[in-house]
């Protein structure tokens, strides 16, 4: 069976934010609106050019729709992408800049961190629109740094896909984490706790040095940690991890990471199961972020969030079930779940 040679569906709404006074430039993708207002983080990145800007929102916001769908949640999907400024600018001020353009959209978009913004740029957009997820932790209410429910989400994937592909736990296995910044250094703290060996990479000395030393990983170069000799591949960088080169030199029987949009394009996912490798798609094992996001924008409980995050584990595992059953690309199985997900919605208000 082969995959879809492209999944991107056009979205509902495109807005382009392009602010001078304040270095505001990004897109604000809205793909999906079935299951409720798009949910999705906001990404702060160095672009070279704003079709790279355009591209990245587009394909962001349509994973969101998936991942939204499968971990049943009431978001549709969306994302923001801003380009980070050449020149010198004030942070809070962009951050406040962005927080108008979410509150014009009224709601159908909900934004929340991504790579490269934190818990204090959504503090300055919360001053502006009260669309905004990822603020402080407050006492009795779910919220705070998504990031480690993401690792935790990931974490319970992996362990289930360690039984499936090794027959056992991960205490003993070796983990490949290719970026250790948010999600990944919690998640490494999860799997050094767990038994796991690590090796680790990541281009910034900051993010690395101290975890190599704190959990005895093995650091090798960015460049490497792909084809490294480890039983487990894990994403938790930027997009297109898994392209024809990485999957070609892989070692890994296993991937599940955190990172969005792993694979460069869909057919990637059937290298990996030509080569015998099991691939956990990333919206399914790191849905944990949005999941804590969405409990905080509806003002729910922390307990609601653990058992959300938790139930990642089982779904990993009828995901995995179905795909062998039917022998396709758990890729595969896990969109077409989503779009059942979807359509099932769409059926209902008809
Ligand atoms: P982050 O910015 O904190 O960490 C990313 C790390 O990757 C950085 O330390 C960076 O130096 C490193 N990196 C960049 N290029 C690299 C390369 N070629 N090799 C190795 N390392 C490299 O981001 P994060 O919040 O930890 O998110 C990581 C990934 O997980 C992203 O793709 C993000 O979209 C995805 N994700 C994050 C969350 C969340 O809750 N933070 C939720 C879902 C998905």
């Amino acid at each position: 069976m082969v995959s879809r040679p492209t999944r991107l569906t056009p979205p509902l709404e495109c807005v382009r934010l392009f602010d001078p006074a304040t270095g505001l430039d990004g897109v604000i993708a809205i793909h999906s609106l079935a299951l409720g207002p798009g949910a999705g983080g906001c990404r702060f990145w160095d672009y070279p050019h704003a079709d790279d800007l355009l591209a990245d929102a587009l394909r962001l916001a349509e994973g969101m729709s998936y991942k939204n769908a499968l971990a049943g949640l009431p978001f549709g999907g969306a994302k923001a992408v801003l380009r980070r400024p050449a020149e010198s600018f004030d942070r809070a001020t962009l951050f406040r800049a962005f927080g108008r353009a979410v509150d014009a959209l009224g709601g159908n978009y909900v934004t929340a961190e991504d790579v490269g913004t934190s818990v204090a740029d959504m503090q300055e957009v919360a001053r502006q629109t009260r669309h905004v997820a990822g603020l402080p932790f407050r006492e009795g209410r779910a919220g705070g740094n998504p990031s480690p429910w993401t690792a935790r989400g990931v974490f319970e994937a992996m362990r289930v896909g360690a039984e499936r592909v090794f027959e056992r736990e991960l205490s003993g296995l070796t983990v490949a984490v290719q970026g250790t910044g948010q999600v990944g250094t919690n998640l490494c703290r999860l799997l050094a706790d767990a038994g796991a060996r690590l090796i680790i990479a990541d281009p910034n000395p900051l993010r690395r040095d101290r975890l190599k030393h704190i959990l005895d990983a093995q650091l090798v170069d960015s460049t490497e940690i792909a084809a490294v000799e480890a039983d487990i591949f894990a994403p938790c960088a930027l997009s297109g991890a898994l392209n024809e080169a990485s999957v070609a030199a892989m070692k890994a029987r296993l991937v599940c990471g955190a990172a969005n949009n792993q694979l460069a394009v869909p057919a990637i996912a059937d290298r990996l199961m030509a080569r015998g490798i099991t691939y956990i798609p990333d919206y399914v094992a790191n849905a944990g972020g949005i999941i804590s996001v969405a409990a905080e924008y509806l003002a729910e409980k922390p307990d609601h969030v653990a058992g959300r995050v938790d139930a990642i584990a089982p779904r990993v595992a009828a995901l995995l079930d179905r795909a062998a059953l039917e022998g396709r690309s758990p890729a595969l199985v896990a969109d077409e779940m989503a779009e059942e997900v979807i359509a099932g919605v769409g059926r209902r208000a008809a």
